[in-house]
């Protein structure tokens, strides 16, 4: 049976090279969502109980889940919000690339065959 390369040894090696090169740092990565809140309080009399306009907030929080549908929620102060953003597109783009450089090692993998 034929094998198909659709992309030469070389080429893939080349290309695997560029993913690895220009990954985001490791150390910024976050895993999670984002969250925005605005809250109504537990004084009925207040403001934010008449309109969803006038809510507290917003509040942000990091929501993180783990294994057996278990997730957790970090407050996050406003100020660092930049840097949260930050963590979990850094996470996105490094899980992304890794897929990437694996299905090019497949690639490799198939071809040595
Ligand atoms: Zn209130």
């Amino acid at each position: 049976m034929a094998r198909h390369k659709t992309r030469t040894s070389a080429a893939l090696l080349a290309a695997r090279t560029r993913e690895a090169a220009n990954a985001p740092p490791l150390v910024d990565v976050i895993r999670g969502t984002l969250l925005r809140y605005r809250l109504t309080c537990g004084n009925p009399d207040c403001r934010c109980h008449r309109s969803r306009r006038r809510r507290h907030g917003p509040y942000w929080y990091i929501g993180v889940s783990y294994a057996k549908g278990r997730q957790r929620r970090y407050l996050l102060p406003a100020g660092q919000v930049p840097q949260a953003k930050r963590g979990i597109t850094a996470y996105k783009k490094l899980w992304e690339k890794l897929c990437r450089i694996s299905e090019l090692n497949l690639q490799i993998l198939k071809n040595q065959g």
